[in-house]
């Protein structure tokens, strides 16, 4: 019997049509595979291109760093297509570990344990480099229009399956636009992260009762909650967005102090 060399795509368009995706999936693994070669190298060479190779004894006693957070976007592109030619196009360099369309369909894009490419400049709290300890989460969106049922039920069923996985803390559900204020807007003003926050990702507040003391400051409570306050007031508008979408204003009211103040003592 004679074999004949038929590459991968070729068969497939004999079958079917070609997916789009096969190419980029064998870039993934080829990607994937240099990695893995990584991790099985030792003595472990650093970035720095150090290594202790005299001295090295390995331990037996370790598993695979784990994510700690969870980022939320809005992919402000008009459809899922779009974003995962975006996402499969070298040149862009960005990326996310989902990707959850309008009918509730979610593209698992790189596993949850390497780093992918959605945070870019941001800080929450002292962490400067929300794209190694977070899961990127995009959700098809034009930036303006609410977010669908669909696209709902998926996110609290993929959110509930990262918690439990990871043990991800309640406070680290958080958006683009927390971590990094002035800069991003992202998930817009119509995303509910009240309903999140019932289900146990992300916290709110309860202001029934609060007395706020006369000496509270509302920009110590934000850095407290985890906002960067170099800027305040990028700091307040990406606050609004999440707590208070209704107001646009970069001006504290007395009701937002007694969020804040509420919010400080979940974070705290
Ligand atoms: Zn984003």
């Amino acid at each position: 019997m004679k074999y004949f060399f038929i590459p991968g795509c070729l068969v497939m368009l004999m079958m079917a049509a070609c997916s789009p995706s096969s190419k980029t999936n064998k870039e993934y693994r080829k990607q994937a595979k240099e990695y893995a070669r990584i991790l099985q190298e030792y003595p472990v060479r650093d970035s720095a291109g150090l290594n202790y190779a005299g001295d090295w004894v390995g331990t037996t006693n370790f598993s695979m760093r784990r994510p700690n957070f969870v980022v939320i976007h809005h992919t402000a592109q008009n459809s899922c297509e779009q974003t995962l030619k975006t996402f499969t196009i070298p040149r862009t360099q960005v990326s996310a570990h989902y990707v959850i369309c309008k009918d509730g369909t979610v593209h698992h894009m790189l596993n949850d344990l390497l780093r992918a490419h959605h945070a870019g400049v941001s800080k929450w709290g002292n962490n400067a480099d929300l794209n190694s300890s977070s899961v990127g989460i995009e959700i098809d969106n034009n930036g303006v229009d609410s977010f669908s049922n669909q696209q709902m039920m998926s996110l609290l069923v993929l959110l509930g399956r990262l918690k439990r996985a990871y043990n991800i803390p309640t406070a680290n559900f958080i958006g683009h636009a927390d971590i990094a204020p002035g800069r991003k807007v992202d998930p817009n003003r119509t995303f509910p992260w009240q309903r999140l926050a019932e289900q146990g990702y992300g916290y709110w507040y309860d202001t029934t009762g609060v007395q706020v003391p006369a000496d509270f400051n509302p920009v110590q409570a934000l850095r407290i909650i985890g906002y960067t306050i170099q800027k305040p007031e990028s700091a307040i508008a990406s606050f609004k967005l999440h707590f208070v979408p209704s107001d646009s204003s970069i001006v504290i009211t007395e009701e937002e102090r007694k969020i804040l103040f509420s919010l400080q003592k979940k974070y705290e």
